[in-house]
């Protein structure tokens, strides 16, 4: 058993990376939990290499740069940062009639005063293509994640999907790809309309092809993938097209795993959060692409915020005396700064 911490954080990914950094700043000790077996989340395990435009005070920054930086700021107070291990359960003890919470992960078991899940999309798996024999393809020529643009490198691509994932793909491997053709089962698309107006271009210009009404009906090839037949849902054509890869983007199956059993009141696998960051539990906050309520974005700058919302409000539960309102960091003490 583990010593008690005043905040565990569910999750590493930039919700919970921030909560840490908010937790050295209010004085709360806390530990961050990952199953992952690097931080960063979403942004290391699917899209390292890719740029980000929204995010406050980078006008462009790469996913595993922001990471980087997230993580020095976060554990500065040297947290303790358990990678590689799956938080499953959850004990409620009553410490002198104070809640307390065991954490119990596939290793340990974690005391705290507060817990604050930041797990995201949950225990994540990409979506598989819905096809008979398709494992045996994964890692032969299919890949449901770009971890390496140049791995891809005069290739002829076939990318599956409508969501941003598949259409920032479109663009971000032009140049490093021979050529690209993507597919997706309706004409409807759920990515940023700049982006699809992009690949629109794309098409236009020559440089790629996007067919709508069109899946993939078989994979062949020997011990890598060589071709795949296609088929369209409307006129029943079907097509023979040679590829070197397949990169299915058909988003995720996520699953909040054992989370979902602990009495948590959930809608649509989402944690309900008060805008104080509070579940229906007492003492257990949530935060980032985790939580739901009126209005909810799933973004990082929204997680970042709601992850200093959550720590304030849970140094709050733990001592009552202690403001909610952390006050201004350029004015602290602890960044050898003097006050106003
Ligand atoms: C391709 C792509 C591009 C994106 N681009 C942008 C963008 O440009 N701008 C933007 O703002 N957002 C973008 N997003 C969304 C952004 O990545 C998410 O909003 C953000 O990652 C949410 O952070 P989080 O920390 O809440 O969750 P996550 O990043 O999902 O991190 C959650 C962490 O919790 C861990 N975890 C989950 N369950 C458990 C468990 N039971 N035990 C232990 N650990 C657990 C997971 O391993 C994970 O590391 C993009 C997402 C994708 C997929």
């Amino acid at each position: 058993m583990q010593d008690v911490k005043d905040i565990t954080l569910i999750g590493a990914g930039p919700t919970g990376l921030f909560g840490a950094f908010y937790a050295g700043m209010r004085g709360a000790s806390c530990r961050l939990i990952d199953n992952l077996d690097q931080v960063g989340g979403q942004l290391t395990a699917l899209y390292p290499e890719k740029y980000i435009f929204d995010v406050a005070g980078f006008p462009k920054v790469l996913a595993k740069d922001l990471v980087k930086g997230m993580a020095e700021q976060a554990l500065q107070f040297k947290a303790p940062l358990h990678l590689g291990e799956k938080v499953l359960g959850l004990r409620r003890e009553s410490d002198n009639g104070r809640p307390r919470f065991i954490v119990v992960t596939d290793r340990d078991e974690y005391p705290s005063l507060t817990v604050i899940i930041a797990g995201g999309i949950g225990a994540f798996t990409p979506r598989k293509l819905p096809l008979k024999d398709v494992d045996r393809w994964y890692g032969r020529g299919v890949f449901d994640r770009v971890l390496d643009p140049q791995s891809f490198a005069g290739k002829r691509v076939l990318l599956v999907g409508g969501g941003d994932s598949a259409f920032d793909w479109a663009v971000n491997l032009q140049g490093v790809a021979h050529w690209i053709l993507m597919i997706h089962r309706r004409d409807g698309f759920r990515a940023h309309h700049a982006t699809v107006a992009q690949v629109q271009a794309l098409c236009a210009a020559g440089k790629m092809e996007l067919r709508t009404f069109w899946e993939v009906k078989a994979i062949h090839g020997g011990d890598w993938v060589e071709g795949v037949t296609i088929h369209n849902s409307k006129t029943k054509q079907e097509e023979h097209v040679a590829v070197d890869a397949v990169i299915p983007q058909l988003g995720f199956l996520s699953s909040l795993g054992a989370i979902a059993e602990w009495g948590l009141d959930i809608d649509k696998g989402d944690i309900k959060v008060a805008s104080t960051m509070e579940t229906n539990i007492p003492g257990i906050f949530a935060a980032g692409d985790i939580t739901t309520y009126p209005g909810k974005l799933k973004l990082i700058a929204t997680g970042v915020a709601e992850a200093s919302i959550a720590v304030n409000h849970a140094v709050h539960f733990i001592n009552p005396a202690a403001k909610v309102a952390p006050g201004h960091s350029s004015n602290m003490a602890l960044f050898g700064q003097s006050e106003d």
